[in-house]
């Protein structure tokens, strides 16, 4: 008997092979963009891409996903100024993400599948500049959710909206009884509108892992930064670790 830790891919097309992880790679570019510049207050289109070292325009090669930031050895060619981790890092799992999508779906789930995972890599990605969820996102997420759910599986529909609001519900209410108990705040809104939307996308049955696993990568991030000595003050981007979970969940279980 042989156990298959991974299901055999799904037959696809040959343009889609190359445009899906490609369009992953070029989406996660424009969402670290989109992060970065959200993150400080700016516009998200205009001044067109620029280093923030000494504002040269960028070019093809600048914008290349992933190769751009190889071939420039990680900086700006005029000034030196290091280009942001963020940018090959949010290509590379855009471009993974295009990748596990392939892997597992075809047609019009594929779409909403590829849909669901940008729309969690824009929040890590937002969430690790500054804990900050914009209301966009994840109320873009809930509704794609529901609306996803509606579309391919209308049968599942109500337990897909019950674990919205029991997603949602349950963080609401560990945020309220965490601040009444120690005064401060210890878990963000964006995060509570974050796991409904995850359950709008997922379900019932996948909350409890998504929380578990998201709970984990959170808790080795804060021992790895403080080298071992966690606080119970560290701010811990709970967002990014929430959408990798969930994304790892969603590919991985057929
Ligand atoms: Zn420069």
């Amino acid at each position: 008997m042989t156990i298959a830790l991974l299901p055999a891919p799904l037959p696809v097309a040959m343009p889609l092979l190359v445009a899906v992880p490609l369009l992953g790679a070029v989406m996660g570019s424009f969402l670290a963009t989109a992060a970065l510049r959200g993150a400080y207050g700016e516009s998200l289109l205009h001044p067109p891409s620029h280093c923030r070292g000494c504002g040269r325009r960028l070019n093809a090669i600048d914008l290349l996903p992933i190769l751009g930031y190889a071939l420039r050895r990680g900086r700006c060619t005029d000034c030196g100024t290091p280009i942001p981790a963020l940018f090959p890092l949010a290509e590379t799992a855009g471009l993974l993400i295009g990748l596990s999508t392939l892997w597992q779906f075809a047609g019009a789930d594929l779409l909403a599948a590829l849909l669901f995972g940008l729309l969690l890599l824009a929040i890590a990605l937002r969430d690790s500049r500054d804990f900050t969820i914009p209301d966009i996102l994840s109320y873009g997420l809930i509704l794609s959710g529901l609306g996803a759910t509606a579309w391919l599986k209308p049968a599942l529909l109500p337990e897909h909206a019950l674990a919205a609001l029991l997603g949602g519900g349950l963080l609401a209410l560990l945020a309220w009884g965490y601040k009444r108990l120690r005064g401060r705040d210890g878990m963000g809104w964006g995060d509570v509108k974050l796991l409904a939307g995850i359950g709008a996308w997922m379900g019932l049955h996948s909350l409890p892992m998504v929380v578990l696993l998201a709970a984990l990568g959170g808790i080795a991030q804060a021992v790895w930064q403080s080298r071992g000595k966690p606080q119970a003050t560290m701010m811990i981007p709970l967002g990014s670790w929430l959408g990798i979970a969930a994304w790892l969940l969603y590919v991985g279980q057929p």
